[in-house]
This record gives structure tokens, sequence and C-alpha cells, in this order.
């Protein structure tokens, strides 16, 4: 079974060198892309979840997405580089610092397994690498809990899944190089929610702090 997946993927690298590796074909983006460089305009910030794929989303080519995945597509609070290892606080920088883009997406979704953990009562009980990380978000769900009547779990996990994206570009404006690229280049910072179940994508306001959907 294992092997059977693996030949597949083997087969979609197959397909994908006949598309972008031509022989004797000098105009080809990957030609580009290795002689020239990579200059995304925009770093994505997604999930690690297998259904969430920004590149498969969006039809983006390579070259595109300057791309860091995470649990549940969290943005760190800047803290002090020498202690403990950053590796979203290390992509950020580079994509803002080296690589300049333009934009900043952050995109979450619905039935995160990230945010259902968060969500769980006692979820910090148990330590685990999930747990810590996902104490990131913990505002977000003290958020959700007060506001909240007693509402079904997919409920609540969905408002925390929307409001852990407003935690996340809160604490992107806290990397000192975040903040001063929007004031001086107009870098935007931008929270998407993308709802698997019915295919929508909703896109958040941080003047209102509502999301409103995109009619794309
Ligand atoms: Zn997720």
């Amino acid at each position: 079974m294992t092997h059977k997946s693996i030949y597949r993927l083997m087969a979609g690298f197959r397909r994908f060198r006949e598309k972008y590796f031509q022989e004797n074909d000098d105009h080809s983006i990957y030609h580009r892309l290795s002689s020239a460089g990579q200059t995304p305009k925009t770093l994505m910030i997604g999930c690690s979840d297998s259904r969430v794929d920004p590149a498969i989303m969006t039809g983006a080519e390579p070259g595109e997405l300057f791309m860091v995945r995470n649990v549940a597509n969290l943005v760190p609070p800047c803290e002090p580089s020498a202690v403990g290892f950053h590796g979203t606080s290390s992509a950020i920088e580079f994509a803002v610092q080296n690589l300049k883009v333009e934009n900043i997406i952050i995109l979450g979704h619905s039935q995160c397994g990230g945010i259902r953990a968060l969500m769980q009562p006692n979820q910090e009980a148990t330590p685990s690498f999930i747990s810590q990380w996902m104490s990131i978000a913990h505002e977000a769900r003290e958020q959700v809990l007060k506001n909240s009547e007693v509402l079904d779990e997919a409920t609540l996990c969905r408002q925390a899944e929307m409001e852990s994206l407003k935690v996340s570009i809160r604490n992107l404006r806290t990397f000192p190089f975040v903040q001063k690229a929007v004031d001086e280049r107009d870098l935007h910072l931008i929270g998407i929610y993308f709802d698997l179940e019915r295919g929508h994508l909703w896109e958040y306001d941080e003047k209102s702090q509502q999301f409103h959907q995109l009619h794309i």
C-alpha cells in the first residue's frame, strides 16, 4: 500500500518534469529560476493539513509562492533569535528582509486539527510539541470561550480558527522588520480563511475585525 502511494507521487513527478524540463528549452520557468534565482512576491503561511495546499489551491507556478507550512498556520510572536529554533520566524525574516515580498498571506481553514486540539478541555494537561506550539493561539481560545453561549464543538472550532488568524496577523506586526515594511513599502498582511466543506474563501478585514466572503 505504501509503495503504491509512492509510485503515484513518482508518476506525478514524471509529469512535472515533462512539463518544466523540456530539453534545450532556454525559456522554461526552471531555466529562468535556476539562472536568475527566485523572486516570489508572496509569502504564504499555511497549515500542514494535506487538504489545504496553497500551490494546488491557487495554481501557482514554481517560484511564485514562498511558503511556510506549520500546524494550524500560526505566526508566533517575535522572540529573541538566540533562544530556541524559530522555523516560522526565520522564513518570515528571509521573505521580508531578503526576498522583499509584497504580500504575506496567512491561510487558515475549517476542520483544522491543530485548532481542535487547542479547543479540547485540558489541552495543556499532556505536554506535547503540539500543545506547546498551539499555546501561540491561546488568546483565540480564551476569546471564543468567553463570548460563546453553549455552542457545539464544530462551531467553537470554526470561531477559534478565525480568531487565531487575527492573533497571527497581530503577531506578524511584532516583528520590527515586518512593521517597518508595512510602513515604508506597503507590505500587505492578508488573512484568508478556506472553508473546505463548501469551497469558499473568506478574507479578514483588520479595520472591522470581520471576515467577508470573497466572491471569486
Ligand atoms: Zn490546519
